[in-house]
């Protein structure tokens, strides 16, 4: 266990040169006070939990102390906005501190998000409020605890420092942990901005850090793109099983390591609906739940684009190529999980989709749906969840299959089934009312809703004596809250 002025640093990412960021100091908060800690995120760093209690923890991350070795950096990048192209984003109110490494040899990058103004501010203060600090250290580490890959989130300092966004709200600060902050933005930037040299230092310290394997192939960059679409695959396999919505899939906000990145108006399904738009920014549905797997391709390309200077056109677009059967591969054998399979039949595709667009007829909790499958064998299970559904005819014909299914998966036992289905469908979700309710509190100044919450959320899979009302489905007006991008 480290104290806070132990850490090791190694600001890799600095050491690129003024061509790739801008030195700038963090403008700090007043009255810093902290709303919340992950003790898991803390770990990543060696740190005692107990630490995050002391005054200097609350003044490193609002921008009042800096640890000597730390170099703050403004990353320069641009991005598709919207399917538009945007030719200078960059690091508005965002600063990577630098980099330290734990006892086990692992880089962390630490940004502290809502540090002030830098030369990427454009018209912004360079400021997050409250609630959205709040929103993205909840959902990074309930990603994280239903094992979808993720920025992690280390604490939220609030303070008394007004802000203006709709109305006047208080400013707040994130820290933010990830082996890297480089975007598919940061490649689209060089690019764009004819630059070789800087787009080649960039290339190669992504590989050199965190695709050394890449490097022992013939075509380092085509391993590295071959491996981001897969991994990107993944990950939107992942969203679409657990129904989490990101929202803002513009390119400067996906990662290139292939991990959800960049929290706005997210979302987790309460009840089933692929059309479903969580930003309430988002008139034409580009980024509506159902659409997160084709902007995932589109999103790929633009940074094929970005890699035409190492990689031939043939060679990328065969690789694009293998993002929509990785991503279907992963999608089935989640969703199998999640019925409980063990095995593949050629049917269980269809058996997902009729299963979806049954609830989505009759807007069924999503998460609810799967854990209670779980509760009892497959045609008591069915029975209980019946009422719920619309088209009762429909879905008598689906549970009949479902237990046939079921029936021929071979491992019947039931006690098994529900500790195999238990441990993939989550009892605990973030849901956007529990959120709101948490957020609520906190800018009254009360925290400790926010911190159950997060606690609640480190282990959804496992019952709680006493949470039951955070599994609840939501009261009518919490599956209409209007979250947009102005954070
Ligand atoms: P986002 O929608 O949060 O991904 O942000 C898009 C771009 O706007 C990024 O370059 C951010 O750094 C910048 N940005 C967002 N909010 C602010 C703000 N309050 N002040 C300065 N820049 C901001
Ligand atoms: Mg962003």
């Amino acid at each position: 266990m480290k104290a806070l002025d132990e850490l090791t640093f190694d600001n890799r990412f600095a050491r690129l040169g003024d061509a790739l960021s801008t030195h700038v100091l963090p403008e700090p908060i007043a009255e810093p006070c902290l709303v919340v800690a992950s003790p898991a995120a803390m770990a990543l760093l060696d740190l005692d939990p107990a630490v995050a209690e002391t005054p200097v923890f609350a003044e490193l991350f609002s921008g009042h102390k800096l640890w000597a070795e730390a170099e703050p950096r403004a990353m320069v990048y641009s991005g598709h906005q919207f399917g538009v192209y945007n030719p200078q984003l960059g690091d508005g109110r965002g600063l990577l501190l630098g980099e330290v490494y734990n006892e086990a040899g692992e880089h962390w990058d630490l940004h502290l998000k809502g540090a002030g103004q830098t030369p990427y501010s454009r018209m912004g203060d360079g400021r997050a409020v409250l609630r959205s600090s709040i929103r993205e250290f909840l959902a990074s580490e309930a990603l994280q605890a239903l094992g979808i890959p993720t920025t992690r989130a280390l604490c939220v300092i609030g303070s008394s420092t007004p802000v203006w966004r709709e109305k006047q709200e208080r400013a707040a600060m994130l820290l933010r942990l990830s082996p890297s902050h480089v975007r598919f933005g940061h490649f689209e930037y060089f690019y764009y901005t004819k630059r070789p040299e800087q787009q080649k230092a960039l290339g190669e310290h992504v590989l050199a850090m965190h695709f050394p394997k890449c490097l022992e192939q013939p075509e380092p960059y085509l391993a590295m793109f071959r491996e981001i679409v897969e991994r990107n695959a993944e990950l939107i396999a992942k969203w679409q099983a657990y129904g989490f919505c990101h929202g803002v899939m513009n390119t400067d906000n996906m990662s290139i390591l292939g991990i959800t990145f960049d929290f706005g108006p997210f979302a987790f399904l309460d009840d089933f609906d692929a059309h479903f738009i969580c930003n309430h920014s988002d008139d034409q549905g580009r980024y509506s739940f159902s659409n997160q797997v084709p902007i995932g391709q589109w999103n790929l390309s633009a940074l094929a684009q970005a890699l035409t200077p190492f990689i031939s056109v043939e060679a990328l677009r065969e690789t694009l190529g293998l993002y929509f059967p990785l991503y279907q591969a992963h999608y089935l054998d989640l969703m199998r999980r999640r019925l409980g399979l063990t095995t593949g039949e050629d049917d269980d595709q269809t058996l997902v989709e009729n299963l979806l667009q049954l609830m989505q007829n009759a807007g069924v909790d999503y998460s609810l749906f799967f854990r209670r499958l779980g509760d009892h064998a497959p045609e008591l299970a069915v029975t209980r969840l019946r009422d719920d559904f619309v088209d009762i005819k429909g879905f008598d014909a689906w549970a009949e299959r479902y237990c046939a299914r079921a029936a021929r998966d071979g491992d019947n036992d039931q006690a098994r089934r529900r500790i195999r289905m238990h441990a993939v469908n989550p009892l605990y979700i973030l849901r956007n009312y529990l959120a709101q309710k948490a957020i609520d509190a906190a800018q009254s100044g009360d925290y400790a809703e926010v911190r159950r919450l997060h606690a609640v959320l480190s282990d959804p899979f496992t019952e709680q004596p006493g949470m039951e009302r955070y599994a609840e489905r939501p009261p009518e007006w919490g599956k209409h809250l209007e979250i947009s991008c102005s954070s």
